[in-house]
């Protein structure tokens, strides 16, 4: 069990399966890119864990770069257009993985994609750790997913509660 200030989490993905599936990505990133040099575009500061841990197991040369939108408000999404900040590498005519911790209603992320692709990348796929297939509002296609779950508030492997609870090995997921 997890408190973190007036809430309690329960244990949802344990850390041995959540690094055997990222084992399984990697191995589908490094077939589907083994003639490229990709350029990891991670958005912060969520998909930092999940991020290094499919990083290190890619086995083409590749990069790794940072970006960061505005943050998600507690436990209910803003639902505005983000803005990207801090992108420091030219993504044009580079082979572009969006790493994102989460998909949930998709807003985040297809703001994220839509404003990428005005750079014009030779390519864009993403890569998300978890999705909640039920929490979309917006089509998006998602290249790499980790686990499908269903519409409940989550934190650990990076994800977080006000700020806490990104440091686990292991995700928990808010009692009901
Ligand atoms: P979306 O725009 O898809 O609704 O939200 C995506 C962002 O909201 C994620 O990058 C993450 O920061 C946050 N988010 C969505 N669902 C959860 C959740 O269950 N737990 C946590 N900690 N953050 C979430």
């Amino acid at each position: 069990m997890l408190t973190i200030h007036d809430k309690t989490f329960v244990p949802f993905i344990a850390a041995r399966d959540i690094q055997q599936r990222v084992a399984e990505l990697a191995t589908q990133i490094n077939r589907d890119y083994h003639d490229k040099q990709p350029l990891m575009v991670v958005v912060l500061k969520g998909a930092v864990l999940f991020a290094a841990d499919l990083f290190k197991q890619l086995t083409m040369p590749c990069e790794i770069t940072f970006l960061r939108v505005s943050s998600y408000q507690k436990t209910a999404s803003t639902g505005h257009v983000r803005q990207l900040l801090g992108l420091s590498e030219p993504i044009t005519d580079r082979d572009v993985i969006v790493v994102e911790d989460i998909v949930d209603t998709g807003l985040t992320l297809g703001d994220v994609c839509d404003q990428l692709r005005e750079s014009r990348p030779a390519s864009l796929t993403v890569a998300t750790l978890l999705f909640k297939p039920e929490a979309l509002q917006r089509q998006l296609q998602l290249d790499y997913v980790g686990f499908e779950i269903e519409n409940r508030f989550v934190v650990g492997y990076g994800l977080d509660y006000d700020g806490l609870g990104r440091n686990t090995k292991d995700i928990f997921v808010l009692s009901e």
